[in-house]
Parts: structure tokens; C-alpha cells; sequence
């Protein structure tokens, strides 16, 4: 019989030459490279992404505020193609799940400190740099005031409010890990949902309430255009 004792394969024999995974320098190479790319190109458009006119899901993930709004205003029209790219670019960011903008309580405008290189911000509190040195470096935003901070700098400085605009820093659900933290930003969107608030922390509405208001919005505007054209009536018999 051949199935003796020594014929019990070892883990080497199991695993297969293929299996060994990226090296720790492919990994680091292809953070570094992902974490410009994260930082400089909008999730929903690939459009380039400047210090101003920036937004972020509850994921920390970058978005235009002109694709955010022009998305949103035109949701109805939009295939799966534009979230499932999203969904593609983040792969290999660990967030590889569904974008979460429904509407403007999904995302948060982010302010970022200028710096003297336009393609680059810095973090105000540490002087770090948001794209030179996001591959070593995570960065958190503060919500809903959107001010972006390296996370040390929320850290060491036990920052109660923000420090540029004094805004209130709630550290179980105001702040979000920009581009990274799937796990702390999962937990806080877990928070958030117990505590019935949206990502910008204002109070999620039932959906009832928000047909209704959907119906009162189009009952304004049919008044509206019925005192517009009462006005031409008007007008016309003058
Ligand atoms: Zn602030």
C-alpha cells in the first residue's frame, strides 16, 4: 500500500507555486499608484479632480460635485455603467461594493487646504501633502464641515472641533477615511444607519415622507406656472 505515513502531503505540496500573491513591493507600488489615481480622478466621471468642488461618499470615496449633481439630476437616465465603473476603480481599494449616492445627504462637499503645488493640498494642521504622500499617509474628513485632515493630526490632537472652522468633531460618526478604512467607514455607516442619519448626518426621511414632498413640490410648481400664465392672461388683455 502506498498510503503510508509518508505520503501525507505538507502544506508546501498544497499550496501551489501560483498561489504565492503579489510581493510586498507589487503591493506597495500598486498603492502608491492607486492612491494618486484615488485622489486625482473622480470615481463617477474620471473627470480630474481639484482642490475645490470635491465631494466624498460614505466610503471615502472622491467624486466632482458637477458629476455628483449632474448624476443625480439625471439618475433616471443613468445605466449600471457609471456605478459599476466606480465599482471597478475601487477593486483594488478594498472597496469593491456598490456606490451609496442616492442623493445629496450621500456625500459631503470636502474643503482641502491649498498648497503651492496646484496639483497637490496639504493637510493644515500637519503641512502633510494630500497626493505626494497619500500612499504612507490616510487622511480623514471631518463631517458634515468637510475639512480634511491627516488622520495623526485628529489623533494626536484629540481634535474636539475642527481647527479651521470650529465646527463640532463627533469621533464615532463625523469623521470618514478618505480613500482607505473600509473597515472604520463600514462601522461608521453601521452607526449611522442604528442612529437613523444619513452620511452627511442629517436625519435619514422615510420614503413616504419623501414622496409626499416630491408631491408637494410638483403641486408648487403647477401653481406657479398656473399664476405664470394667469400673469400672461393678464398682460395679453392689456
Ligand atoms: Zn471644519
Amino acid at each position: 500500500m502506498g498510503n503510508d505515513g509518508g505520503s501525507i502531503p505538507t502544506r508546501r505540496e498544497l499550496v501551489k507555486p501560483g498561489d504565492k500573491g503579489p510581493s510586498t513591493a507589487d503591493l506597495f507600488q500598486s498603492k502608491t499608484l492607486n492612491h494618486e489615481y484615488l485622489w486625482t480622478v473622480c470615481a463617477l466621471s474620471d473627470a480630474p479632480l481639484g482642490p475645490d468642488g470635491v465631494m466624498c461618499d460614505s466610503k471615502g470615496r472622491l467624486y466632482s460635485k458637477k458629476a455628483v449633481l449632474e448624476y443625480l439630476l439625471d439618475q433616471k437616465n443613468h445605466s449600471d455603467d457609471q456605478l459599476n465603473n466606480v465599482d471597478n476603480k475601487n477593486k483594488n481599494n478594498n472597496n469593491n461594493s456598490r456606490s451609496t449616492i442616492t442623493s445629496l445627504k450621500d456625500v459631503v462637499e470636502l474643503h482641502m487646504g491649498k498648497s503651492t503645488n496646484p496639483n497637490d493640498w496639504i493637510c493644515p494642521a500637519t503641512q502633510k501633502r494630500v497626493v505626494a504622500e497619500a500612499s504612507g499617509t490616510r487622511f480623514v474628513a471631518i463631517i458634515p464641515c468637510g475639512h480634511v485632515f491627516a488622520e495623526s493630526a485628529v489623533q494626536e490632537l484629540g481634535l474636539e472641533k475642527c481647527l479651521v472652522c470650529d465646527g463640532p468633531v463627533d469621533k464615532q460618526v463625523g469623521l470618514v477615511v478618505l480613500n482607505d478604512g473600509s473597515e472604520e467607514n463600514a462601522a461608521r455607516v453601521a452607526l449611522l444607519e442604528a442612529r437613523g442619519l444619513a452620511h452627511n448626518l442629517k436625519p435619514l426621511k422615510k420614503e413616504k415622507k419623501k414622496k409626499k414632498t416630491m408631491k408637494k413640490i410638483k403641486k408648487n410648481n403647477e401653481q406657479m406656472e398656473a399664476v405664470k400664465d394667469s400673469g400672461r392672461v393678464h398682460k395679453s388683455k392689456k
